[in-house]
């Protein structure tokens, strides 16, 4: 048999561009919001009196604010005062009234938040042809709070921003983000509600949604601030470790990356207590969001495109769900083979002679 190339391996990856080092920074004004929100750095645009205009997912995250909450403040006197300096503001300015050369600037600077302070690299960007400049910020250390006389003043926390938002059913996690308390039941109804008006394209919709919650995801896991190393820089069983960690502590359930097939071109994964199967004894297979969101992540730590797909779920197994990892030219038949309901082996070896066929005419 012939090996499926090419294989998704994750770990024969490039180093995922967690810093801004690998960025073009004229692009970053073409960018949607949507786009700002997959990078995995901190991204602010400010009008030239500094009203923050834009601010995306990475740095609400890292200055655990939310970014709906900070739109339209100023960010030096309301959101970080601390970057109210000759050194910062300074520049700033500088570069919005156009008295210096050039269209970015570079520098080192220190946040100071009430949770703790952080080394970061800075690039303002002048957005050409446009009244805006955009603050690329990288974290290149945590730090504990600075107390001493070279603290300057915290941002404020969302709840110094925002007064009594859980008495308006505001609720958010550590790190700003809004959360719904709700129980798992109601993926499940939506599920339901689908295979009464569209059940054929459930699937799809579901992976794709799926996809585009991996990507933010990858965000989570990039700027989870607990270390400054990329995810690109670790051992990939550590990676490996922190997905699967991030998805349990969230309750979506144990996933485990079984690597040993990956020398034939597929990853195998498992699905312990799947939040998405709300209970067993069902037909079909009802994790397809959770093998998209599998599939956002592994895309980033790989670089590349891979395609994750249910095989069997338990719901109707009543054993752990099972996926496959293939590399994107497999997508289409490993989607065929799982509807067909195929085991792992039998897809597998299906692959293998499909590519076995090609090569030999
Ligand atoms: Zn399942």
């Amino acid at each position: 048999m012939s090996p499926i190339p090419p294989p998704p391996s994750v770990t024969a990856r490039t180093r995922p561009p967690r810093s801004f080092a690998a960025f073009d920074p004229t692009t970053v004004d073409d960018l949607d919001d949507a786009a700002l929100d997959e990078l995995p750095f901190g991204v602010v645009c400010l009008a030239r009196d500094g009203l923050i205009l834009r601010y995306n997912l990475a740095e609400g995250r890292l200055a655990r604010l939310d970014p709906s909450t900070v739109v339209g403040r100023n960010f030096f006197t309301d959101v970080a005062p601390c970057a109210n300096t000759e050194d910062f503001h300074g520049r700033f300015r500088a570069l919005a009234e156009g008295t210096t050369g050039g269209t970015s600037v570079r520098f080192s600077y220190v946040f100071d938040f009430r949770f703790g302070a952080q080394n970061v690299d800075v690039e303002i960007v002048r957005a050409p042809g446009a009244p805006r400049l955009y603050l690329l910020i990288n974290r290149r250390q945590f730090l504990p709070e600075r107390t001493g006389p070279e603290a300057r003043e915290p941002a404020p926390r969302q709840s110094d921003l925002v007064a009594d938002e859980a008495a308006r059913g505001i609720l958010r996690n550590r790190y700003a983000e809004r959360v719904l308390s709700t129980p798992v039941v109601l993926f499940e109804l939506l599920a339901n509600a689908f295979d009464k008006q569209s059940a054929a394209q459930w699937r799809t919709i579901a992976h794709d949604w799926g996809l585009a919650a991996g990507r933010r995801l990858v965000i989570e896991l990039e700027t989870a601030g607990d270390d400054e190393i990329p995810l690109g820089d670790r051992p990939m069983r550590e990676v490996v470790e922190l997905v699967s960690d991030l998805l349990r502590d969230q309750g979506w359930g144990v996933v485990t990356f079984d690597l040993a097939e990956s020398a034939r071109g597929v990853l195998r994964l498992e699905v312990e207590s799947s939040a998405l199967v709300a209970r067993p004894g069902r037909h079909g297979r009802r994790c397809h969001l959770l093998a998209g969101m599998l599939e956002g992540v592994l895309n980033h730590l790989a670089q590349r495109r891979l395609h994750v797909e249910e095989l069997s779920c338990a719901c109707t197994t009543g054993r752990p769900c099972e996926m496959i990892v293939v590399g994107e030219s497999r997508r289409e038949l490993a989607i065929r083979l799982a509807a067909e309901g195929r085991s792992f082996d039998d897809v597998v070896a299906t692959l293998e002679a499909g590519r076995a066929d090609e090569s030999g005419g």
